[in-house]
């Protein structure tokens, strides 16, 4: 990229950018980055090894239900994937091959956690706080730019649960899955019945000695056209132009037409007859078709695939109950029924902190702005990437960015070529600080309220990790992804403020 300044970095830096995290977002940013020429930034990993979220969550059965086809940088497709639904260790596998593929790990420093950041004024940069293993006690990394590519969804949510700590068995989290706890036999309690759980419920029922499920809101579940793919679509994919993106392209298609439904949920229709079909075919015992029949209008929460799960639910050790958690004793749950369940274990499958993710951030902007005074009236980014009175923060599926219906990927590559527009926009101008404009954000945030008022998430009957405590949409991108890739394909320059430090 022509004309970007470039200070000399040392260890600490000053980088042109500092990137947090080697997930999808962070590797997205680092080959955007090279691609364009820069090659002055590092990648800050607190763990040690790359993947972000698919190194995080290694829970049995952990795969991503958007296809392998889409769900891959539209830049490195692989023709080798072996489902059409990929597992964790595979996404794992195509993430490290992107590593080497761009030469990246020379940029990363593992085991190097961020703890905050702070802009200064000064030089306009960001000076990033780290620690670890691999990191100087008390040592700031300082770069121009600070790119955060942590995820929306780092942040393990733990219910407080009354009693919850007299607990004497073992508890873990989806997301921290505790490998070395052997559950064969175990009698077992899973709290949560999202995403993630529905995938791990399949794979321990068959292991534990008795499973009991306590679900709070019942997920609209669509079978999952998962198999194996076939070696005559891999060699086509491989020998033939344009039939690997013609699927892909197709799967995208096929997804975005769900975007239609969360405006006009009568268009959902037909997809949630399919699911209620899809419970009932699974499903012969019509008081436990009942308790998974939702009472509130799909696409209100993320709508889930899974042909494995209803199955799981109706074996004979496992017990779905949805009569709520009065306390946990030392041995047991203690439903609101009254009903009490001894068990050894209690696997919460309870999600993120989302909109409160940022609660005990230590990021501070111009003029001293904390982050969470920035965010009184709750989150809110410019296009879910930049924050107004944070010059020269990026954050990587920021507020509103987050999808229900398709592929994060094509998010976070819109997203790196809008930080880079960003930064040529800054250095063009001379700048070494770019931020957007107070109102800019403040009319956007109010368009995304506006187009979310009668959209399913708010209008469905459902609470769900979109919303924040007032009900205002926190997370969700309440358009289509097409309209997203316009809005962040070309950068009006009277929306941002560029300047010099003084
Ligand atoms: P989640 O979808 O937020 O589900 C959390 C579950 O825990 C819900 O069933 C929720 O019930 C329940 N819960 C929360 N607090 C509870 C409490 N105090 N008592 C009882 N139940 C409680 O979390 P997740 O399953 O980890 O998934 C999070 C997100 O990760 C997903 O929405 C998705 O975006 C992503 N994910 C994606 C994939 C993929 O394949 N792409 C796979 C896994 C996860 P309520 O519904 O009543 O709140």
């Amino acid at each position: 990229m022509a004309g970007v300044v470039t200070p000399a970095a040392g260890p600490g830096g000053p980088y042109t950018v500092v990137i947090v995290g080697t997930g999808f977002s962070g590797l997205g940013m680092a080959i955007g980055l090279k691609k364009s020429g820069m090659h002055d930034f590092v990648i800050l990993e607190k763990a040690a090894e790359v993947g972000g979220t698919w190194r995080e969550n290694t829970y049995p059965g952990c795969a991503c239900d958007i296809m392998s086809l889409l769900y891959s940088f539209s830049f490195e497709p692989k023709s080798d994937w072996s489902r059409m639904f990929p597992k964790q260790a595979e996404l794992l596998e195509y993430i490290k091959h992107v590593v080497d593929k761009y030469d990246l790990a020379q940029h990363i420093r593992f085991e190097t956690e961020v703890t905050g950041a702070e802009y200064d004024d000064a030089t306009d940069t960001w000076g990033v706080t780290v620690a670890g293993e691999g990191a100087e006690p008390g040592e700031v990394v300082r770069g121009r730019a600070l790119a955060a590519g942590m995820g929306p969804l780092h942040r393990p949510s733990v219910p407080d649960l009354k009693g919850l700590s007299s607990f004497r068995g073992t508890t873990f989290h989806s997301a921290e899955w505790d490998h070395d706890y052997d559950l064969t036999g175990k009698r077992v309690a899973v709290i949560g019945t999202g995403a993630s759980a529905i995938q791990f419920v399949p794979q321990i029922a068959k292991k534990v000695g008795s499973l009991t499920l306590f679900q709070r809101t019942p997920p609209w579940i669509m079978p999952k056209p998962d198999r194996r793919v076939t070696a005559v679509e891999r060699t086509l994919f491989r020998r033939v132009p344009g039939v690997q993106r013609g699927y892909r392209n197709g799967i995208y298609l096929l997804q975005e037409s769900f975007v239609l439904g969360f405006k006009n949920p009568g268009l959902l229709k037909a997809a949630s007859g399919i699911a209620q079909w899809h419970l009932r075919r699974q499903i012969p015992d019509p008081d436990l078709r009942r308790k998974l029949t939702p009472d509130y209008t799909m696409g209100c929460k993320r709508t889930l695939v899974s042909s494995d799960y209803y199955p799981a639910l109706t074996r004979p050790n496992v017990e779905l109950t949805t009569a709520g958690i009065a306390e946990i004793r030392e041995n047991s749950i203690v439903a609101r029924d009254g009903t009490e369940y001894e068990v050894d274990a209690i696997i919460f499958g309870t999600g993120f902190h989302v909109t409160d993710a940022f609660a005990d951030a230590h990021i501070v902007g111009r003029r001293g702005l904390r982050i969470q005074d920035a965010w009184r009236d709750g989150i809110k980014a410019h296009l879910g990437v930049s924050v107004a009175g944070f010059p020269n923060l990026f954050l990587l599926l920021g507020p509103n960015s987050g999808l229900g219906h398709n592929s994060m990927i094509f998010m976070i590559e819109a997203q790196v070529r809008y930080v880079l527009r960003c930064l040529e926009m800054m250095t063009s101008g001379g700048g070494s600080r770019i931020a957007v404009r107070d109102s800019v954000q403040d009319r956007f945030n109010a368009w995304v309220q506006a187009k979310s008022e009668g959209a399913v998430w708010v209008k469905g009957g459902c609470d769900s990790w979109y919303l924040d405590e007032n009900g205002a949409n926190r997370a969700a991108w309440p358009a289509s992804t097409v309209n997203y890739w316009l809005r962040t394909r070309r950068l009006s320059p009277g929306d941002f403020e560029v300047g010099a430090a003084r």
